[in-house]
């Protein structure tokens, strides 16, 4: 399957994509990760993302297109993967149908997480990511590591994301609202749009996505 997650920052992708990505047996790319292990490995790309992503704009797109589609055509990705994160603009979503149409392929699905903005600001407030792979989330309240500060799956240094401060956080709801709420409508004209509550537990969560996601292949 050829799925799209979207929703504002701190809906809960990252943590969905985890699950489902193992549910379904397909990769979980997020192009926010890949940015972030740029960044701590210092390429020249990391470099220039930094700063867009410090200042919660969108990384420019002729950087990631060509980085989202270089990581969707690694082997891993041949037979479906589980896009976080990109499309997060029209243009984008416009690039990602033209590179699956060319190679006669198409989206199965865009599932799209519903979670008012007074919840996503609780919980971005209380993320906490793994400094060895930030696809290792947690929440000091929502969902506590074992140890406080550790990663239970690495033992890694859990922190909180300089993007996550409250101000970048305003500027990303209102990028998220400008930017990529769009690509709702232009999926919508496709029939692939499947919209789902992404409160309650993690796991409620998970399951309602797979029940969804089900419905929406047999339909
Ligand atoms: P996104 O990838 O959409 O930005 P994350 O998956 O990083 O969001 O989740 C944001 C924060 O909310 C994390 O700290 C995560 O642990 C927490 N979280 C995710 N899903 C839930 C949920 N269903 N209930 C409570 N907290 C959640
Ligand atoms: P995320 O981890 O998805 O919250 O993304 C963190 C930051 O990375 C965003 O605020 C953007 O600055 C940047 N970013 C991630 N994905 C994209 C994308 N598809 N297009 C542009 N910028 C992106």
């Amino acid at each position: 399957m050829r799925i799209v997650l979207v929703g504002p920052p701190g809906a809960g992708k990252g943590t969905q994509a985890a699950y489902l990505a193992k549910n379904l047996s397909i990769p979980h790319i997020s192009t926010g990760d890949l940015f972030r292990a740029n960044i701590s490995q210092g390429t020249p790309l990391g470099k220039k993302a930094k700063e867009y992503i410090d200042a919660g704009e969108l990384v420019p797109d002729e950087v990631t297109i060509g980085m989202a589609r270089d990581r969707m055509g690694e082997s891993d990705a041949a037979d479906g993967f589980l896009l976080d994160g990109f499309p997060r603009n029209v243009a984008q979503a416009k690039a990602l149908d033209e590179s699956l149409a060319g190679d006669g392929l198409a989206l199965d699905a865009v599932l799209d997480l519903e979670v008012p903005e007074d919840e996503v600001v609780k919980r971005i407030a209380g993320r906490r990511i793994c400094r060895n792979d930030s696809a290792h989330v947690f929440h000091v309240t929502y969902n506590p590591p074992r140890t406080e500060g550790v990663c239970d799956v690495c033992g890694g240094e859990l922190y909180q994301r300089a993007d996550d401060d409250e101000e970048t956080v305003r500027k990303r709801l209102e990028v998220y609202h400008r930017e990529t709420e769009p690509i709702i409508d232009h999926y919508r004209t496709q029939g692939l749009v499947v919209t789902i509550s992404a409160l309650g537990k993690v796991t409620e969560v998970t399951e309602r996505a797979m029940e969804a996601l089900k419905r929406d292949a047999a339909a």
